[in-house]
C-alpha cells in the first residue's frame, strides 16, 4: 500500500511533521522529487532537525529511507545530513539511494548564483542550491546519473563533453572562471566513494516490497502552487510537486497510490517571489510571522522571512484537487488562537468578476482577495486530543474551510510535535 504526503500550497505546510507521524506505521519512506533547496522541520524526542534531502522517516528504527530517482541528489549535503543525525544521537538509519537519481554538480550551484546575478531585479528568488540548472541539464540529457559514477570510461567522456559546453557559457555569458576537468573528475570520484554504500536499484526494491505487502510513504516537497505545470509558472520549482509524480520519481505503478494526504496550513505562507493573493503586510503580517510555525515563519534552509497571509480557499481547493486528495491534514491551527477575528479568502475578484476557480498566472496577477471574517476562539488549543474538545469557533473555522475546499479534513494538527494531532470524522468521506 502506498500513501503520499504532499502540500496544497506554496510549501512549508507542515508536511515534515505529518510524514514523521505517519512514518510510525510505514516500512519505507521515499523522497521522490526536489532537492536540498527546501527543508522540513521535525521535532521529536531526539531534538529539532531541519532535513533537506533525507526523508522524514529517518528517526524510526523500522523504516527504510529512500532517495528516489526523481530527486536532485546533492551528495555532500546528504553526507552532512547523515552526519548531523549521528551527532544528535539518532540511531543510524537504513538509507538507499536510487542508482537512477541524478546528481547536483558543483557547477549547478555556481550557475544558479550566476544566473540570479545576471537577472538582477528580475531574478526568480532561487535558493541557489543548483536545482534549476540541475533539472535543465537532466532534461537536456547532459545530467550525471549515480550509476555513471561506476563506469570510468562513460564518466570521463561525459566530463569532457559537458565541460566544453559549460565553459563556453562561463566564459562568454557569465565572465567567470572555467571548470577544470580533472578537478571535476576528482570530485566525482569522491562522490562515488561517498555514495557507494547506499546505491540501490530502487524500483526493483519497491516492487518486491509492495508484493510483500509493505507500507510505503511518498514524501513531497513544496506544494501544488510550485508545480512547474500546475503552479504559478514561472515562479515555481523545477520538478513536479504532485502526488502523481511520486509514481515516476520513485518508480512504482501509479495505481498503487491509495491514500493522498494533502497538507494545508490554517493560514498561508510563501517563500520567494510569485503571486500570493491573500498576502498581508505590515504589523498584521509581522505578528502572524513571528507567532507562526513552531519558531516563526522563517525558511528552514535559508532563514529567509516567509511572506504570510490568510487562508486561501481558492488556492487550497485547487491545490487539493490537483493532488488527488483523499485526506486533508489541516496544520498549525494553534497559531491562530491570538486573533479576535480571522479573515479567510473565499474568492478572487478579477476585473470585477468573482471566481472560486484558481486561474492561470497572468490572470492571477490581477486577482484581489474576497475575504470573509470568522470569529476567533481566543485560547490555546495545544494539548487538546479530541475534536469535540476544541472550542466551537475553532471547529466552525475548520468546518467552514472544509466546505469551501470540498475535501475531507481528517487530521487537525495543533502543535509541532508528533503527538499534537486530532483525528476527525468528516462528512465528506
Ligand atoms: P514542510 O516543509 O511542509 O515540512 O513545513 P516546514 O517544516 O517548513 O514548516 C512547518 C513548520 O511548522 C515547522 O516549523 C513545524 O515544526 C511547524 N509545525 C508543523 N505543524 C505544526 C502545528 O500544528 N502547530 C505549530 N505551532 N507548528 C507546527
Amino acid at each position: 500500500m502506498v500513501k503520499a504526503v504532499v502540500g496544497a500550497n506554496w510549501g512549508d505546510e507542515g508536511k515534515g511533521k505529518i510524514t514523521d507521524m505517519m512514518a510510525e506505521n510505514a516500512d519505507i519512506v521515499i523522497r521522490f522529487q526536489g532537492g536540498a533547496n527546501a527543508g522540513h522541520t521535525i521535532i521529536n524526542d531526539y531534538g529539532r532537525f531541519a532535513l533537506h534531502t533525507l526523508p522524514s522517516g529517518v528517526f524510526y528504527g523500522h523504516t527504510t529511507s529512500i532517495i528516489g530517482n526523481g530527486v536532485a541528489l546533492d551528495i555532500p549535503k546528504l553526507m552532512n545530513e547523515i552526519r548531523s543525525l549521528k551527532d544528535q544521537n539518532v540511531p543510524t538509519p537504513k538509507i538507499l539511494v536510487s542508482d537512477r537519481a541524478q546528481m547536483v554538480m558543483p557547477y549547478h550551484v555556481l550557475f544558479d548564483a550566476y544566473e540570479e546575478e545576471r537577472l538582477g531585479g528580475k531574478s526568480f528568488g532561487s535558493t541557489k542550491s543548483g536545482i534549476a540548472p540541475f533539472y535543465s541539464d537532466k532534461y537536456s540529457k547532459i545530467g550525471f546519473q549515480v550509476s555513471e559514477l561506476f563506469d570510468e570510461e562513460v564518466l570521463k567522456d561525459k566530463v569532457d563533453r559537458v565541460c566544453e559546453l559549460k565553459n563556453i557559457l562561463l566564459e562568454h555569458l557569465y565572465h567567470k572562471p572555467a571548470i577544470d576537468k580533472q578537478e571535476l573528475l576528482d570530485t566525482l570520484h569522491q562522490y562515488r566513494d561517498m555514495i557507494e554504500p547506499y546505491v540501490c536499484d530502487v524500483s526493483s526494491f519497491l516492487d518486491k516490497a509492495l508484493k510483500e505487502g509493505k507500507t510505503v510513504l511518498l514524501e513531497g516537497q513544496l506544494g501544488t502552487l510550485k508545480d512547474p505545470d500546475h503552479g504559478i509558472y514561472p515562479m515555481v520549482t523545477s520538478s513536479s510537486t504532485l502526488a502523481a509524480y511520486g509514481a515516476i520519481g520513485a518508480g512504482i505503478p501509479p495505481y498503487e497510490i491509495k491514500q493522498i494526504v494533502t497538507v494545508c496550513k490554517a493560514y498561508s505562507s510563501a517563500v520567494g517571489a510569485g503571486e500570493f493573493v491573500s498576502e498581508i503586510f505590515g504589523d498584521e503580517a509581522n505578528e502572524l510571522r513571528v507567532r507562526g510555525g513552531d519558531k516563526g515563519e522563517f525558511g528552514a534552509t535559508t532563514g529567509r522571512p516567509r511572506r504570510v497571509g490568510w487562508f486561501d480557499c481558492v488556492a487550497s481547493k485547487y491545490g487539493c484537487r490537483l493532488q488527488g486528495t483523499t485526506d486533508v491534514a489541516f496544520t498549525v491551527l494553534d497559531v491562530l488562537g491570538y486573533l479576535d477575528e480571522i479573515p479567510v479568502c473565499v474568492g478572487y475578484d478579477i476585473d470585477g468578476d468573482v471566481t472560486t476557480e484558481f486561474p492561470v498566472t497572468t490572470k492571477l496577477a490581477k486577482a484581489k482577495p474576497v475575504l470573509k471574517t470568522l470569529p476567533g476562539w481566543k485560547c490555546d488549543i495545544k494539548g487538546i486530543k479530541k475534536y469535540e474538545d476544541l472550542p466551537e469557533n475553532c471547529r466552525n473555522y475548520i468546518e467552514f474551510i472544509e466546505e469551501q475546499i470540498g475535501y475531507p479534513i481528517t487530521m487537525v494538527s495543533n502543535g509541532p510535535k508528533r503527538s499534537d494531532i486530532i483525528y476527525r470524522e468528516s462528512k465528506l468521506k
